[in-house]
């Protein structure tokens, strides 16, 4: 098996977690044994948040989806960011708020938790009011931690652990962009998407009465 950053291999990687014994939880619990906490910053796209999101909901899983409000790249109050939040409660999934520190206002369409958009160490873990942060301490230990960032998985492809049921639990961070969109490295795969994203710019034009001829 390698270790692709693709759709497929996102899929043998939770069919690892389930040959593991591994079960779906979320942030609104202490982890117990055998829990599986999906996490996902949606960093970028809201479009690679929706494919990854029909992966999951086709392979019987749900995840914690991190939204941005104050996103450069994304705009969740616009028409298709409405229907990408609606799309991933339909399908099953739990949406929470990925926070610029230090604002972290949750609203009716957050789930009561927060997860920091690059956060610096002091205030990383630290509690938030009225919401669960997705990296205090009980939900996050090295040992049952992973993340994908910026293409890299710093402890390794965890997908083999899974498989033996290796981690007590585990909180797996990924984030969309990086799996959906081809390419061997981080920027190949932001160049994949930036296509993508041209593409869809233009249809954009045309529906805003942009006279294109
Ligand atoms: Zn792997
Ligand atoms: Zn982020």
């Amino acid at each position: 098996m390698s270790c692709t950053f693709d759709l497929a291999h996102y899929r043998e990687l939770l069919e690892a977690a389930k040959a593991g014994g591994y079960t779906c939880a979320f942030f609104d619990a202490d982890p117990r044994p055998g829990d599986l906490l999906l996490r996902h910053d949606v960093d970028l796209s809201l479009e690679a948040a929706l494919a990854l999101a029909e992966v999951e909901a086709a392979e019987g899983v749900q995840a914690t989806y991190f939204l941005m409000t104050q996103s450069v790249f994304y705009n969740l109050a616009s028409p298709p960011g409405e229907a990408a939040l609606e799309k991933l409660r339909a399908l099953g999934h739990r949406v929470g708020l990925h926070a610029l520190w230090p604002r972290a206002e949750l609203d009716a369409r957050f789930d009561p938790v927060v997860a920091w958009h690059n956060p610096d160490p002091p205030f990383m873990s630290e509690p938030v009011a009225g919401a669960a942060n997705a990296m205090e301490q009980r939900f996050f230990q090295r040992d049952r931690y992973r993340s994908d960032s910026n293409q890299q998985w710093r402890s390794g492809c965890p997908h083999e652990e899974l498989a033996r049921g290796e981690f007590e639990w585990l909180q797996l961070l990924t984030h969309p962009e990086i799996w959906v969109y081809d390419g061997a490295t981080m920027r190949e795969s932001m160049d994949s998407m930036l296509a993508a994203e041209r593409e869809a710019r233009w249809r954009q034009l045309g529906k805003d009465r942009i006279d294109l001829s």
